[in-house]
């Protein structure tokens, strides 16, 4: 699932499309794809941004599209609104022949269009942006304090911070040498600042590299260029002690860790 690594690039790469036409029509090939989309026709996209996981489309008249890309979507403008690949599952046409297009193979991501006093209730369980000065090893530190959960569930709670999925948790929770099934609540207050460090650390590390694997479009597939010293690599030599990475089952997903270095 894109991250907010991913995310962050395609919002960027979206952002070097502009300036944009007016909206003319928009499509889809399931109506459970896009929500509202009957109130985009007649505004004009005037910015990109992001928010966790999210991207936001704001457009003119006080309306923006939030775009959740879930586990294969890709957020792009084509040249001409009818050269629409198979896989392109909703679409936005503009008067300048262009299209904004989901392209999602497997049909998950979604769309939705409200009026902007929506926002704050849209994302009310969202956490901080790990790039935003609320983001502080003391906040993240309280956090731990109100949770019962493994630190990897509660890393991956988009209310603690958010864009982090699994990925980029098991990644910063190497980083940290952190025990991923370690309760959170009782990480030390040390070992927390530590882990707030990483996890900037790997998301500008992934940002880095995801930029430039996305400045084209369709080269869509997180953590590939990511130098991951855990995630996916179950039996493999740990790049830093030599021991074989692990994987267990983790709140429906597969969590990645070195069992040496990570208490
Ligand atoms: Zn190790």
């Amino acid at each position: 699932m894109p991250e907010l690594p991913e995310v962050q690039a395609v919002a960027e790469r979206l952002r070097a499309a502009a300036p944009w036409a007016r909206i003319t029509g928009f499509g889809q090939f399931r109506p459970s794809t896009m929500n509202g989309g009957v109130h985009a026709p007649g505004r004009r996209i005037e910015s990109i941004d992001r928010r966790g996981k999210n991207l936001i489309l704001r457009l003119s008249g006080g309306w923006f599209a939030r775009v959740h890309l879930k586990m294969t979507g890709d957020l792009r403008v084509l040249p001409d609104a009818r050269l629409r690949p198979q896989t392109v599952r909703a679409w936005f046409s503009l008067d300048d022949g262009r299209a904004v297009v989901l392209d999602d193979p497997r049909a998950l991501g979604r769309i939705s269009l409200h009026p902007e006093h929506e926002e704050p209730e849209l994302f009310q369980d969202l956490g901080p942006e790990p790039f935003s000065p609320e983001f502080t090893p003391a906040a993240l530190y309280a956090s731990s304090r109100r949770t019962a959960r493994p630190a990897k569930i509660w890393l991956m709670d988009q209310s603690t911070v958010a864009g982090l999925g699994n990925i980029y948790a098991a990644e910063a929770l190497f980083e940290a040498g952190i025990d991923p099934r370690r309760p959170a609540a009782r990480l030390s207050r040390r070992r927390v600042e530590r882990l707030h460090a990483a996890i900037l650390r790997v998301l500008e590390t992934a940002l880095a590299s995801v930029r430039a694997a996305y400045e084209r479009p369709g080269a869509f597939s997180e953590g590939e260029f990511y130098p991951v010293a855990v995630y996916g690599r179950e039996g493999q030599p740990c790049r830093r002690c030599g021991a074989a990475v692990r994987r267990i089952p983790q709140g429906g997903r597969s969590t990645y860790y070195c069992p040496k270095c990570q208490k």
